[in-house]
């Protein structure tokens, strides 16, 4: 992989990808807006030409909001997970950042079935509104409560019942993965892990890494993430995923707790 950072946005968004070059990184993630909020502002046609000038030569991911839920069983959140998107997408294209990874959803009442095909029609409907909009990226979930996409076959059917799915890809994070019972803790689990992304997901379609230690049991249903190596995943499976020839050209991104330069530390830890 390539090692990247989750990066903060704080002094102007154009900072972000300042602090990645400072710190030798060529990919990144970055929140384009309050995640926690459904209004945003607009950003300043200076800000998107500074921001579109430092990132330059390097691969940015854009992390959507946490409450969009197009599966959700009321319809108001449904009405302004929607507006949400679109949002999102426009500021992507604004910024030239080629990815955005949202997490799917949670059914609640709907079922899981149900829930699938909800994500999938929002996503067929919002996708190609924005042009020049960024490839949508399903993350993984830990599944905990009612959320959709434990399992890779649950990602993948939304991205097969989407029709858009030239405008779909997927993000996989491992203290997700961990806490949905998959072992990647041990080397010969790590590859059979690697050969199920590649034979339900396809490995083409995996445009980025979210790359976590866990600080609870594999198979809990939670999502705890933890600085490399003191964790419940452990560096051996981490570095034998990052270190695979398969995703030589896939952003691996450290989202572990702290401080910038903590992660980087973190990343450097898998070279
Ligand atoms: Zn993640």
């Amino acid at each position: 992989m390539i090692p990247g950072i989750h990066v903060s946005t704080a002094g102007g968004i154009h900072k972000a990808p300042l602090k990645l070059k400072e710190l030798g990184l060529t990919t990144g993630q970055i929140f384009t807006a309050n995640q926690r909020r459904w209004k945003n502002h607009e950003f300043s046609p200076e800000g998107i030409a500074k921001f579109r000038e430092a990132s330059q030569g390097l691969i940015i991911v854009s992390h959507a909001s946490y409450l969009i839920n197009f599966a959700s069983a009321n319809p108001e959140v449904v009405e302004k997970s929607h507006i949400a998107l679109v949002e999102e997408l426009e500021r992507c294209a604004a910024l030239g950042i080629p990815y955005l990874v949202m997490h799917p959803g949670a059914h609640q009442k709907a079922g899981l079935e149900n829930g699938i095909e909800m994500i999938a029609s929002s996503l067929k409907q919002l996708l190609p509104t924005v042009k020049d909009g960024p490839m949508l990226l399903l993350e993984n979930t830990a599944g905990a409560g009612t959320t959709i996409g434990c399992k890779l076959e649950e990602l993948s059917a939304i991205r097969q019942s989407s029709e858009v799915s030239q405008l779909v890809g997927y993000c996989i994070d491992t203290a997700h993965a961990h806490g949905a019972g998959y072992r990647i803790s041990e080397v010969k689990d790590v590859s059979t892990f690697i050969d199920d992304l590649g034979d339900i997901l396809g490995y083409d379609n995996i445009r980025a890494f979210h790359l976590n230690d866990s600080k609870v049991e594999c198979d809990s249903r939670r999502d705890r993430h933890e600085h490399f190596g003191i964790g419940k995943i452990g560096l051996d499976g981490l570095r034998y995923l990052f270190q695979d020839s398969v995703f030589a050209g896939t952003p691996g991104i450290a989202e572990t707790p702290g401080t910038d330069d903590e992660r980087a530390e973190d990343i450097g830890k898998l070279l």
